[in-house]
């Protein structure tokens, strides 16, 4: 029969209990510990070696860390996507009895404050989801900085936008809501999903979180789902902490129309955040225009690229103080000085206000504080909108300032428990208690000197450990001279240990002073914090004053080395852009100098634009410098060109390359056909649709028909500006003849030596073939393949494709009215193209000619493709 538990493993059973969804960290002395199944895990996790408690029956895995090396740990535990809950000790381990003890904190993806963990630059959201049919309330916090917003969102597919947006790094979802989210949530891969129960009435709990009568001050009633969301994930928050949360201070709504949308496909192709292909901030669009310099201001550069403005007057005012800043560089640079004595404010409080800020935290936020006059001076040179309204919203807080200056060491000990704290002449009992235990050590010191002299042993050494308290050492061969009143503590190899009366009554004096120190430095230390606490709002509202001038500090700065120039923003539907670049191309392009290119579409005679040209020639570079540009513009930064008239832009959408979905089972052409059908259902006449290839995952003839009615469906009833690049130039014909849509091309030439030469230049009109086969040369092909394809490709021309388009173009049977393509749901009416074969010989053609397709079933048709192919 298994031994009754000891009483502490008791104590531990009885924690676990709570918390079965965490690992526990089990205090016992300088270590925590951990159990059973948690042991196994973490020890894996963690690389440790996993031992055991007891033997025989009684065997408990068992693993353990020391208490000083726990942040590693838990870091790497919570990255791993575990919750940790911390087990303190909460009574004196010397009182007689079993310790008591205590979860105090719990840690979370979406929770820590561990700076190997997080980003400076990266907000950590952790959110939860209130779902109502097909209707979400969606609650947003970011622990580490105070951030608390709600908002209702409409269907799963914007639900999922946003949150592709965010990137959170954890989802709260009360117990009794997991089952109608679960399969939702499993398509966040990085975002880790802990259901949790809550029986609290969540408006309740927000009614008492911000101490109001109603939630009607902070403009969030007309989302009453989002506030469901936001109690319970306040309730979970506080679950975790422990503490009371109190530099949440507000919480905030927004809509995700108030700003343009952008979907998963346009900010991973766009490359806005991470590279496609890496991950990567370097070689995305944020990588080469961040240039803010305090992490508040990075992480506020990245919600303002994920989320451009719509109102002309906004983007206008954000715009004007770039302008102000670049005009008068005495600002600008005075700015920067500045900025870079400023440490991140909005995470210091958050700290504090969870229980792991220290002394240094509060220097940080002095020192910081102390820079918000000089910030106000140099502003007051500023007369644009937005950096006046700045100047008049920063507030030094100078009480607080004072506070901290008075009382905090200006290099105070990271630990809370050990003295070091606090200044002197900030509390009198503390000055005295410091002056008792200075008089006394300076005594010891002296009592040595006096000693010496009095015994005439030179070698006579007054000393201190932990276990004696000070002693008086002589060796063994002046033991002679010991005087009589010296009393014999221990004896050593070579030397006596010896105390005296008057000794251990000025020992007492320093060390119960110096017990006293420590306790008042600790207490004198918490009671600073909590008035530091008592002004978080203030302290954020600065932090958020600041990040937004570094933002437009920024932008100023990218615009000056990288010569970016300041957008007109127009309402008139027009987008010119003269000597555009790639912002992040141009960097890439070491080895020649990069080629700008001018743009223009408007809604009347340029409103959709096909781009040919070989591959490699430059057309996907053109085309997301295009819709770079204009989502530049619209968070109210300068454009790398040397003009550009920008029309407000609800929207922009892309379609770019193959990508495969493979992890979500979906095939290349499938998701190419998701993301058109997304954009054809989603897009307006103001919105700018980028479609870089389509129908390339499928067979030439498919794809070509596909990207031809595209081409019609955008152009005549989206009436979406549209810039279409591809390599059949077949559909040259089928552009031209649109009323409003141009031909462009990128220029190359063929050199009888080099093979294709690319130039980057766009220009008027299309091309009459796709270089295809020259590309392959230029690739290494070797030349008997390049020389059959050329031969081939011939072949095919003369008898297939240009025929037949020619035929098509000339009867109109292009447009079929007939709602055959399921893929595009919505869509009211789609085209399709019809093929006459012309002077067909091949017996596969033949075949195809004498098939009924009406009298077919899908089945047999595939049957029959099949067939076809085979011949
Ligand atoms: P395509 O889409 O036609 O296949 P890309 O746009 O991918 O071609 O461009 C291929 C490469 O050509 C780019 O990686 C870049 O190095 C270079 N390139 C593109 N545009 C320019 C330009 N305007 N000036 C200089 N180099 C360019």
């Amino acid at each position: 029969m298994a031994k009754k538990l000891t009483p502490m493993m008791q104590q531990y059973q009885e924690i676990k209990a709570q918390h079965q969804d965490a690992i526990l960290f089990f205090r016992l002395g300088d270590f925590y510990e951990m159990f059973e199944s948690d042991a196994k895990e973490a020890s894996k996790i963690l690389g440790i070696t996993l031992t055991s408690r007891n033997k025989g029956e009684n065997r408990m895995p068992m693993c353990g860390i020391p208490f000083h090396a726990a942040e590693n740990y838990i870091a790497k535990l919570t990255r791993a996507g575990k919750k940790v809950a911390i087990c303190e000790q909460v009574s004196d381990p010397e009182l007689p009895g079993i310790v008591q003890r205590e979860v105090v904190r719990i840690v979370t993806p979406g929770t820590t404050f561990n700076d190997n963990i997080l980003d400076t630059k990266t907000n950590n959201f952790v959110i939860s989801i209130f779902p109502k049919e097909n209707y979400f309330g969606l609650a947003i916090a970011d622990l580490t900085t105070g951030e608390f917003k709600v908002t209702e969102i409409s269907g799963h597919g914007d639900l999922q936008t946003e949150l592709t947006r965010l990137k959170p790094a954890e989802c709260a979802i009360r117990q009794d809501l997991l089952e109608e989210l679960k399969e939702f949530l499993q398509g966040f891969e990085d975002m880790h999903v802990f259901p949790f129960e809550d029986f609290d009435d969540p408006y309740k709990t927000l009614l008492e979180h911000f101490n109001v009568k109603s939630m009607d001050g902070y403009g969030v009633e007309r989302w009453p789902f989002g506030m469901r969301a936001a109690g319970i994930l306040l309730n979970y928050l506080k679950s975790t902490q422990k503490t009371d949360l109190s530099h949440i201070t507000k919480i905030s709504s927004y809509s995700t129309e108030e700003t343009m949308l952008l979907d998963e496909a346009t900010i991973q192709n766009l490359e806005l955040i991470q590279t496609l292909r890496e991950g990567k901030k370097e070689g995305s669009l944020l990588g080469v225009i961040d240039s803010t310099i305090t992490a508040m201001g990075g992480r506020l550069l990245k919600k303002w690229l994920l989320r451009p403005l719509v109102k002309k007057d906004e983007i206008i005012e954000r715009l004007n103080a770039v302008e102000e800043l670049l005009k008068k560089q005495t600002i600008k640079r005075a700015l920067e000085e500045n900025f870079k004595k400023i440490l991140d404010l909005e995470r210091l409080v958050a700290r504090l206000s969870c229980e792991s800020g220290n002394a240094r935290d509060l220097i940080a936020i002095k020192t910081s504080l102390q820079i918000i006059p000089a910030l106000k001076k140099i502003l007051a040179e500023a007369h644009c909108k937005v950096l006046t309204k700045a100047r008049k919203d920063l507030k030094e807080i100078k009480k607080l300032v004072a506070l901290i200056e008075k009382g905090i060491l200006d290099e105070p000990k990271i630990t809370l428990k050990e003295g070091g704290l606090i200044k002197e002449g900030f509390y009198k009992e503390l000055d005295e208690l410091r002056t008792i235990s200075s008089e006394g050590k300076s005594f010891i010191t002296n009592l040595q000197k006096q000693e010496i002299e009095r015994t005439g042993i030179t070698s006579l050494k007054v000393r201190y450990n932990k276990v004696f308290g000070y002693y008086i050492e002589v060796s063994k061969s002046n033991l002679a001279s010991v005087p009589d009143d010296y009393i014999r503590k221990q004896t050593l190899v070579n030397a006596e240990r010896f105390i005296t009366p008057e000794l251990k009554e000025y020992e007492e004096k320093v060390l119960t002073a110096e017990e006293k120190i420590t306790q008042l430095e600790h207490k004198l230390f918490l009671e600073i914090k909590a008035q530091v606490l008592q002004h978080v709002e203030g302290i954020q509202k600065n932090a958020a004053i600041i990040a937004r001038l570094d933002v437009f500090h920024s932008f100023a700065q990218t615009a000056l080395l990288s010569r970016y120039s300041k957008p007109e923003i127009n309402n008139k539907q027009i987008l010119t852009i003269k000597g555009g670049r790639h912002p992040v191309v141009e960097k890439m392009t070491f080895t020649r100098s990069f080629v700008p290119n001018d743009s223009d579409l408007d809604h009347k005679t340029k409103q959709l634009i096909l781009l040919t040209g070989p591959n490699m020639s430059g057309k996907s570079t053109y085309l997301r410098q295009v819709a770079l540009i204009t989502l530049l513009a619209h968070i109210g930064s300068y454009v790398p060109a040397d003009s550009a008239n920008i029309c407000l832009t609800d929207r922009i959408f892309t379609r770019v390359g193959a990508s495969d979905n493979l992890t979500k089972g979906q095939s290349t052409f499938m998701v190419e056909m998701q993301e058109t059908a997304n954009i054809v259902n989603n897009a307006t006449h103001r919105s700018l649709v980028i479609l870089d290839e389509i129908g390339r995952g499928t067979s030439t003839y498919d794809g070509m028909s596909l990207a031809w009615a595209i081409c019609e469906y955008v152009h005549d009833k989206i009436k979406a500006k549209t810039l279409f690049a591809t390599h059949y130039h077949e559909l040259v014909a089928v552009v031209d003849r649109l009323e409003k849509g141009a031909n462009f091309h990128v220029t190359a030439k063929e050199d009888p030596q080099k093979g294709l030469i690319f130039l980057y230049k766009v220009l008027e009109g299309g091309i009459s073939k796709s270089y295809g086969i020259e590309v392959g040369k230029l690739a290494g092909l070797p030349v008997e393949i390049t020389n059959k394809a050329t031969q081939i490709l011939e072949e095919l021309e003369e008898g297939i494709v240009e025929k037949s388009i020619k035929q098509h173009l000339k009867t109109g049977k292009t447009r079929i009215p007939e709602s055959q393509m399921d893929l595009f749901g919505k869509a009211t009416s789609t085209y399709a193209a019809t093929r006459e074969p012309g002077k067909l010989t091949h017996p596969a053609l033949e075949a195809l000619k004498k098939l009924d397709i009406n009298k077919m079933t899908p089945l047999q048709a595939l049957e029959k493709l099949n067939e076809l192919k085979k011949l």
